[in-house]
């Protein structure tokens, strides 16, 4: 089968990216799995916050709130955010990281301000009165994922795109200016190929014959369990420690908690560890007077970092018609509109994004050749 654009992996960034590029011309995205968002875009946290990650990063997740916030008509039935704070809170022997966090955080956006500590309780009263020294309260989102998304593929669908699952790209060659991936769903064909392949990018890459951009997939832990009997926190922030050792947010009567692990791992269907577990119930018990006494759920998921923690979007410096989307790290759902945009972008020949233009970000801070990754570049042989 013959397109214009060939997308491989169908999470987050491949959905994205397809949406996208279906404005353009054909698509068809290619997904091992037999459903599009088995990997880590089925399994994030589905917050939405702007102080998180470097410069580069905290500008995608600001350039993609208006498409979250206000998405075009029957994109989605419902609203793809619900406001939701986040509460940082340090010990004592926290403060300077937290004095620095919340400076830079304010750099950024006025919706961050610090509360006092008796605000802090308020807001979220399982906090263990002796635990927190200091907070800052920032008026968060919560991304419904799923529905995105599905959004992302029904659009990409409706304008002619083509989703096509059980299709794992296993062979990859450029003939002709084209090219061709081998999959067990069939051959499919074109000059341009974009891979959104998540913690598989770089093999997918090597497949390909292109140096790898020396990709470290990270595992991170969730966990489930039972909110407490007779506290209501319905509402109640997300609280994350300062230095990103654990949060845990209410959700639906439940609470949902990570010891914000980054274990290094290979490409794989990810799973939680015993003792990744155990430290998060530990860190949650430590800061709070939440009792884990039963998990109902847990799972774990890979995000996907190179060296510079910064997303890598764009043409490959040294072969023609490939694209990259990958490294999406943490942040990977609240960057994807203008993530996706910047990458329709430079598939196309397209003017840069205004909006990231105006919040200094280049397609040099993102390409997969800018400075920060050549040492990872050079070192994978094809
Ligand atoms: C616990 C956790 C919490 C998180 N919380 C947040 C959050 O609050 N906010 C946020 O914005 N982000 C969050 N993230 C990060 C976010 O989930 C990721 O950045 C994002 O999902 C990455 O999307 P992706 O499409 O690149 O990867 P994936 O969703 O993994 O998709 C890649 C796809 O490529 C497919 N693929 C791979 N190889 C092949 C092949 N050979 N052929 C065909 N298909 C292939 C895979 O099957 C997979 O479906 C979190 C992640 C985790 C794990």
């Amino acid at each position: 089968m013959n397109c214009e654009f060939l997308v491989v992996g169908a999470g987050i960034a491949g959905a994205s990216a397809g949406y996208e590029l279906s404005r353009h011309g054909s698509v068809v995205l290619l997904e091992r799995e037999d459903r599009p968002a088995y990997h880590s875009t089925g399994r994030s946290a589905a917050f939405f916050t702007v102080n998180y990650g470097n410069r580069v990063i905290r500008a995608l997740t600001e350039a993609s709130r208006a498409f979250l916030s206000s998405p075009p008509d029957r994109f989605a039935a419902h609203p793809l955010m619900a406001a939701r704070g986040v509460l940082t809170i340090a010990r004592a022997d926290q403060m300077e990281t937290f004095e620095a966090n919340l400076a830079e955080a304010r750099k950024l956006t006025d919706e961050i301000a610090p509360v006092t500590v008796a605000e802090a309780h308020r807001m979220m009263p399982v906090l263990r009165p002796d635990y927190v020294a200091a907070a800052h309260f920032e008026a968060g989102q919560y991304m419904d994922v799923d529905l995105l998304h599905s959004g992302y593929l029904r659009a990409l669908t409706g304008r002619g795109g083509k989703l096509v699952c059980g299709a794992e790209v296993r062979r990859i060659e450029r003939v002709g200016g084209v090219w061709r991936a081998t999959t067990p769903a069939g051959d499919f064909e074109a000059p341009i190929l974009v891979d959104a392949a998540g913690a598989w990018a770089d093999e997918i890459a090597r497949m390909a014959g292109v140096r790898g951009v020396g990709l470290v997939p990270k595992r991170r832990t969730v966990i489930i369990f039972p909110g407490p009997e007779g506290v209501e926190l319905n509402g109640a922030p997300m609280v994350i420690d300062v230095d990103e050792q654990f949060y845990f947010k209410p959700e639906a009567g439940k609470i949902l908690a990570s010891p914000a692990d980054e274990t290094p791992s290979p490409p794989c269907d990810a799973r939680p560890e015993e003792i990744d577990i155990a430290v998060t119930v530990e860190r949650i018990q430590r800061a709070s007077r939440l009792r884990v006494a039963r998990i109902e759920h847990s799972w774990a998921g890979l995000r996907s970092f190179v060296a510079d923690k910064t997303l890598v979007i764009g043409p490959d410096p040294d072969t023609d018609g490939f694209l990259w989307l990958a490294g999406q790290g943490g942040y990977g759902i609240m960057t994807s509109p203008a993530a996706a945009r910047a990458v329709a972008a430079l598939a196309t020949g397209g003017v840069w994004p205004g909006d990231l233009a105006a919040r200094e970000v280049t397609a040099e801070h993102l390409a997969p050749g800018r400075p920060a990754l050549a040492a990872d570049r050079n070192a994978s042989a094809p």
